[in-house]
């Protein structure tokens, strides 16, 4: 067993290593599921799968929260030409976007989070959550960083942080394009 850990470019808040297992042999009462049947574990791995997707849409949401928090917060008190960059009509319809697709995510989250607690099968909607939160955490923070101005670009400012962590949401709990496909399934399409 060898364990080496990688550098990423961002959710540092816990290590990710590289695990390589050569001629390991497991013991039956240590295999997930049910031991009789191998693959038994699918099963949980679905429920953890919602559940691990519901998180990170939620954490996209939470981040997008902060950025437009920040964002707001920024252009309130910089001046330029006399004015708070908050005056400037092209400012507000930015902020009001980011405001408006936040609102969007937090609901589309509750919305998926209901169809989970409800019992049923909620691949739907726990997708949708997944797939929308993580894309449009993207457009935000985007979106964010051009209400900073250059200042968004610089560590000493929160800005550049959420623009390094945003992309995390895209990989985690599978990527968007897998979101789509389990989507298009519960729709009934394809083969
Ligand atoms: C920082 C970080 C932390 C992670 N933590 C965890 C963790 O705790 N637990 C865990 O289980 N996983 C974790 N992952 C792994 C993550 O779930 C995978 O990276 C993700 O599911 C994509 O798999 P892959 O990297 O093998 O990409 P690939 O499967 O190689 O995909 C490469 C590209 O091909 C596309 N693609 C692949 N198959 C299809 C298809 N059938 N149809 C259309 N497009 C397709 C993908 O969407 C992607 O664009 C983590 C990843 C990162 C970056």
């Amino acid at each position: 067993l060898t364990v080496t850990s990688l550098e990423k470019l961002a959710a540092n808040v816990h290590v990710s290593c590289r695990v390589t297992l050569t001629s390991v042999r497991i013991p039956l009462r240590h295999v997930l599921g049910d031991p009789a049947k191998m693959g038994g574990a699918w099963q949980t791995l679905r429920v953890t799968g919602a559940i691990e997707r519901l998180i990170v849409s939620a954490l996209s949401q939470g981040l997008a929260s902060s950025v437009v928090e920040h964002a707001v917060s920024f252009a309130k008190q910089r001046q330029q030409f006399g004015h708070p960059i908050a005056a400037f009509q092209s400012i507000q319809h930015t902020l009001v976007e980011m405001k408006t697709t936040e609102t969007a995510m937090r609901l589309l989250v509750k919305h998926a989070v209901d169809a989970f607690e409800s019992g049923r099968d909620a691949t739907q909607e726990v997708c949708m959550a997944k797939f929308f939160c993580a894309e449009q955490l993207q457009h935000i923070v985007a979106k964010g960083m051009r209400v900073m101005g250059g200042r968004g670009y610089f560590e000493f400012d929160d800005m550049a942080r959420f623009y390094r962590e945003a992309p995390f949401s895209l990989y985690a709990g599978g990527t968007v394009e897998i979101q789509k496909m389990l989507i298009a399934r519960s729709m009934g399409l394809g083969g």
